[in-house]
């Protein structure tokens, strides 16, 4: 069985704002990857990038805290 574990990502609030406006954008709490489609409250979705159910919408992964914003500037 591969690892799949849900981890916190830091985005940086430009980049935050962008996808929150697109609204299409889901993220891997898994791998990062950033750019699948998923619905804003996506929830468990399969990535197509490392196969795990850990595909989230942009606005629910900010609402379970997996995403933390910092604004821009700031070394991450
Ligand atoms: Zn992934």
């Amino acid at each position: 069985m591969e690892k799949c574990r849900k981890r916190t990502w830091t985005i940086k609030e430009s980049y935050a704002d962008d996808l929150f406006t697109d609204g299409r954008q889901g993220i891997c709490l898994n791998c990062g990857e950033i750019g699948q489609f998923a619905e804003p409250d996506a929830r468990e979705y399969t990535c197509y990038c490392c196969g795990c159910k850990t595909l989230y919408g942009f606005e629910e992964a900010i609402v379970e805290m997996y995403i933390e914003v910092v604004p821009d500037g700031t070394p991450v």
